[in-house]
């Protein structure tokens, strides 16, 4: 059953527990979702960053993830992931994305709030809902041997994000508490107080991005402190390289068939982890 992330986040407020919102940049990923999704009976969140247009376009991805949701019954949603331009916001709105991303969080804070209004506005002409982001999400990509940390100073700020918050009318907030997109390097060390210090001054569900990758005890503080949506994407791509790798390493001939389905299984078992891990059932 489609619904806005908006909705979906209710559940989640409800239950104390999260959804994971999975990238799925090409059939295999978007279906290992889907099956765990409804194995377990978890709602989920399929998302397309501009990023990964070079994997499916956006178009087509879009197509993946209709016809691939058609009969599912629990509740989902599709999400577009950063992205600062606002024409590909209206792109995706009008492909049927309902919610959006608006990442301002390398402008300044006011011309971060002046955009984020404007999509505010656009969004609402489709019934989506909006994320916006606050502080700095560092980003690594696998083999770079450093991992580009940010400092504390650049983490979220609480009375920031409610003054944010509140002049911008937005559904969700992206927080920086020290999570980093992609592989890490060194174990994080993450600021989950500052979770709670943002919950207690802001009225809307948080946002954890970076979220692959961080321990299970680290995932349960972060709910419990009030993240709703976490962003889930790189280990569970590794999960179906490593899966393929096992079985290119044990066969002399390969099918691209069967390395489409070892993905797939490989991927799936790493979203039923995850999810398992957000709605607080036994790993
Ligand atoms: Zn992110």
């Amino acid at each position: 059953m489609e619904t806005t992330l908006k909705e979906l986040l209710k559940i989640a407020e409800a239950k104390n527990i999260a959804f994971a919102s999975f990238n799925a940049p090409n059939y295999e990923s978007a279906l290992a979702v889907v099956e765990a999704a409804e194995e377990l009976q978890v709602p989920f969140i399929l998302s397309h960053g501009p990023g990964h247009d070079k994997y499916t376009d956006i178009t087509r991805v879009m197509d993946i993830y209709k016809s691939l949701t058609k009969h599912v019954k629990v509740p989902f949603c599709f999400h577009l992931d950063h992205t600062s331009d606002l024409d590909y916001i209206e792109k995706a709105l009008k492909l049927g994305f309902t919610s959006v991303m608006y990442d301002g969080s390398h402008e300044s804070y006011e011309e971060n709030v002046k955009n984020t209004i404007k999509v505010v506005e656009m969004a609402k002409q489709y019934g989506a809902s909006v994320e916006a982001e606050l502080g700095t999400i560092a980003s690594s990509s696998y083999g770079n041997s450093e991992t580009l940390l940010v400092s504390s100073s650049e983490y979220t700020d609480s009375n920031q994000a409610k003054d944010f918050v509140e002049r911008t009318g937005i559904d969700m907030l992206a927080i920086a508490i020290g999570t980093v997109h992609g592989v890490y390097t060194t174990k994080p060390i993450l600021d989950l107080n500052r979770i709670k210090l943002i919950r207690e001054v802001v009225d809307v569900p948080l946002v954890l991005h970076g979220g692959s990758g961080i321990e299970n005890e680290d995932i349960q503080i972060a709910i419990d402190n009030g993240i709703r949506k976490i962003n889930y994407y790189t280990y569970m791509t590794l999960a179906g390289g490593e899966a393929v790798q096992r079985f290119v390493n044990n066969h002399e001939k390969i099918f691209f068939h069967d390395i489409s389905l070892i993905a797939i299984e490989g991927m799936k078992q790493d979203a039923l982890r995850t999810m398992k891990m957000f709605t607080k059932r036994d790993i």
